[in-house]
């Protein structure tokens, strides 16, 4: 009850019912939308619960497919980037999904187009907005990065004058990300590593911890964003923001997927957003820490553990073989822990973060945490998925 009082204090002020409770639509803006709806040709351009965004408004009780186009492009060719709008018929937050900052990060895709399609204006309190490919460029050529090779998540919330991608950030960022009273951005490993679905989250900020608790039986890692991320931005204009991984890159791995859909939709149930959901019960662990175990020298990595298994220290957690001198060393965890995430079998130099393990400690006091978080690890992690 209490995450449902803090997200409602959070992400809207309007919003005005507990999902716990019975609706009550009858509120007086409430009333005047029912009266509003029963007339809707007369009366479309004063409803209540109205969305004007991209130029289009888009009245309450609708679902609207819109085009956004970053004002500065490569060729001068106008790129349209599908971004899909569910009003709802009753008020409530504005929620924002969105995926594929990264164009070779397709799960995301899949949990939008899963979430999205699956809504019912009808039953809706609020709006979701979900962009299913923001890196549209990206995604067509099957990288990670912007054509010029520069990485869209780091230059939100972007300005006019800079570069190519601060240019695009800012367009997204204005046109789209303004609009939002929340936001999930949804990501994967990057370059062969797969992560266990989990929330990056800054739990010194309470809008975002009330964000978190409301996705189940997720795994939740503390980590501060790196700037120019737009979890950064976002959360530093005010919205709260967190990160939800899943998988890998350049595949659909469907038991992902689903595990970002049942969160993404427990998430809109804990908001009072939609009613019916499969609930989940026990709550998955919060990390406060967590390390990379790289690789210490370069050859074939084979993998002896699976993501989301628990290790101890000293266990085996894979081994890496010389192809020429056929050589082998063995990686064994320095900490007792959880992978959440880790790396494909494959070659690797040495250096390579193979295995990040998850490591329960105590509750890091807000804004203490410096030292205990291992904030060099931290901005490792940044580097290496979102
Ligand atoms: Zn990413």
């Amino acid at each position: 009850m209490s995450v449902l009082l803090l997200i409602g204090n959070a992400l809207a002020s309007e919003a005005t019912h507990d999902s716990d409770e019975p609706p009550i639509p009858q509120s007086q803006t409430d009333a005047g939308q029912e009266r509003s709806l029963e007339d809707t040709a007369e009366a479309e351009d004063s409803l209540p619960g109205t969305l004007t965004i991209l130029d289009a408004q888009i009245p309450p009780g609708t679902v609207e497919r819109l085009s956004w186009s970053a004002t500065e492009l490569f060729a001068g060719v106008s790129i349209a980037t599908p971004v899909l709008v569910v009003n709802g018929n009753r008020e409530g937050p504005t929620l924002c999904l969105t995926a594929a900052v990264h164009g070779d990060e397709l799960n995301g895709i899949e949990i939008v187009r899963r979430v999205m399609h699956n809504l019912q204006p009808a039953e809706l309190s609020g709006t979701v907005i979900g962009v299913p490919i923001v890196n549209l460029q990206g995604f067509r050529r099957g990288s990670r990065y912007l054509p010029d090779r520069r990485d869209l998540n780091r230059y939100f919330p972007g300005n006019t004058k800079g570069s190519a991608a601060s240019r695009i950030a800012y367009s997204f960022f204005n046109d789209i990300v303004s609009h939002c009273d929340a936001l999930v951005d949804l990501h994967t490993g990057s370059f062969e590593r797969s992560n266990l679905p989990q929330l990056r989250a800054d739990l010194r900020n309470p809008k975002v911890v009330a964000l978190t608790e409301g996705f189940g039986s997720t795994v939740i890692l503390h980590n501060t964003p790196a700037e120019g991320t737009l979890r950064y931005a976002a959360s530093s204009a005010g919205i709260p923001t967190v990160t939800l991984e899943a998988g890998g890159p350049a595949e659909l791995e469907i038991k992902e997927v689903k595990h970002g859909v049942k969160g993404v939709q427990t998430l809109l149930y804990t908001l009072g957003m939609v009613k019916k959901v499969r609930l989940w019960g026990e709550s998955e662990p919060v990390y406060y820490r967590s390390s990379w175990v790289r690789a210490n020298r370069g050859g074939i990595l084979l993998t002896d553990v699976a993501l989301g298994s628990t290790v101890r220290e000293g266990d085996l957690l894979g081994t890496i073989t010389d192809p020429m001198n056929n050589a082998s060393t063995r990686l064994f965890s320095p900490y007792s822990g959880r992978i959440i995430g880790m790396a494909r079998n494959q070659v690797v130099m040495p250096g390579f973060a193979a295995f990040h393990i998850g490591i329960e400690t105590a509750k890091v006091p807000a804004d203490e945490s410096g030292e205990d978080l291992n904030l060099h690890d931290a901005e490792q992690n940044d580097r290496l998925s979102e």
